[in-house]
């Protein structure tokens, strides 16, 4: 099969969808990978790396994906990309389509098939292709939170640890799954008081018995969100109903119930955010402030340390991408249940439930 691999075109998006260790395996199952002059650079990939392993460079972005079958990405295709796609085409990359009815809709048009890292499912109920990025997200998600508290970006100026005689922050972690975890675990590395809320109990119950009384876990309702946050310093807002568009968790409303200056954190973002006030942001311009209470929102957080999040995505993509390209988008998804629930759009129709839920289209 013809795979190519685009350079990403978002704003500040380093990361890329192969490494050469991935294209030679590719190349050894007897697939012919086209890669974009440059497109590894961002995460320490020089093109010579991939012309080593076999694959062939190319320069021109038509011609890469005119002549492709199979397309890999990282992230959701940008507007030109879009008019790039065929119904010849399969894409492989993050979509976050319940979020976006726009470019949901101009995918559909294109008639390309479309599988989403996101919504691919594994026998454990997890979500194997997007855990390895909300680890990252998780993680970054209270450095970042931490930067904006600081008074020059519009923040109180409460340092998350603290220092003797003076007490840390309070983080608020709303959502324990990955991203929640993650963000949890750093947050109590640097020594802050943290809460975490989630509507699953097994899910506290897992982060209770791990953390052993080193965070609180709560049951999510509009009160303990309402309480949760009247006293926090930083919230993170890390929630997931799968495939479909995020539930809005803090009102602008609330957000007077907030002490001036505190942090909100919206890794949902790429699902259309957790808190009424959140708009996409990039890392270019990360943070705005919404009625004293700063938001950062940037919706491909780990594009912005690529060299891990490249080497992360791609161990886990990898094994997918040999099975597209192997068998076909047909019998890869035929034989695989938890594979099928990545398809998001197929001939030009919607081919997820909770994406056709999030606008009322038809399934
Ligand atoms: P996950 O499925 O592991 O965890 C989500 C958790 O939210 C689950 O434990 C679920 O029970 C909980 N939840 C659902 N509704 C809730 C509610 N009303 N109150 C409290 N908890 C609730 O998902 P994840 O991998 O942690 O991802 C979380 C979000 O972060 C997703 O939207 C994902 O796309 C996003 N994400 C964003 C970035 C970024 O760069 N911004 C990167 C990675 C992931």
């Amino acid at each position: 099969m013809r795979i190519a691999v685009p350079a990403e075109i978002k704003n500040h998006e380093y990361r890329v969808a192969l490494t050469p260790a991935g294209v030679r395996e590719l190349i050894e199952h007897g697939h012919d990978v086209i890669v974009q002059c440059g497109a590894g650079i961002g995460s320490g990939y020089e093109d010579a790396a991939y012309e080593a392993v076999g694959a062939r460079l190319e320069g021109d972005v038509e011609t890469l994906w005119a002549g492709a079958e199979l397309i890999v990405k990282v992230k959701e295709p940008q507007p030109e990309e879009i008019a790039r796609l065929t119904p010849e085409h399969t894409l492989f990359t993050y979509l976050h389509l319940a979020a976006d009815e726009r470019l949901t809709r101009s995918l559909m048009e294109t008639g390309a098939t479309s599988i989403a890292y996101e919504t691919i499912t594994d026998e454990r109920g997890g979500l194997p292709l997007l855990a390895p990025m909300s680890s990252v997200a998780g993680r970054m998600a209270v450095q970042a939170g931490a930067h904006a508290l600081e008074k020059a970006q519009g923040g109180s100026g409460v340092l998350l640890p603290g220092v003797p005689g003076v007490p840390p922050a309070a983080v608020t972690v709303i959502g324990g799954g990955v991203v929640g975890e993650n963000a949890a675990r750093m947050a109590l590395g640097l020594g802050a008081d943290v809460t975490v809320l989630d509507r699953s109990l097994t899910r506290l119950e897992a982060l209770d018995h791990r953390y052993q009384g080193r965070l609180r876990t709560v049951y999510s309702t509009v009160d303990a969100v309402e309480a949760a946050i009247r006293s926090s310093d930083l919230v993170i807002g890390a929630v997931l109903i799968l495939g479909a568009a995020a539930p809005k968790l803090i009102t602008r409303q609330m957000l007077a119930t907030m002490k001036p200056g505190s942090v909100l954190v919206d890794v949902a973002i790429d699902q259309g955010g957790c808190f009424e006030t959140s708009r996409p942001t990039t890392h270019a311009e990360p943070i705005y402030t919404v009625d004293g209470i700063v938001h950062y929102c940037v919706a491909n957080m780990p594009g912005a340390v690529a060299p891990t999040s490249t080497q992360a995505l791609t161990s886990a993509t990898l094994p997918y991408v040999l099975k597209l390209a192997d068998q076909g988008w047909r019998e890869a998804l035929k034989n695989d249940g938890h594979f099928q629930h990545g398809l998001n759009t197929a001939r030009g129709q919607l081919t997820h439930p909770a994406v056709a839920e999030a606008f009322g289209l038809p399934f």
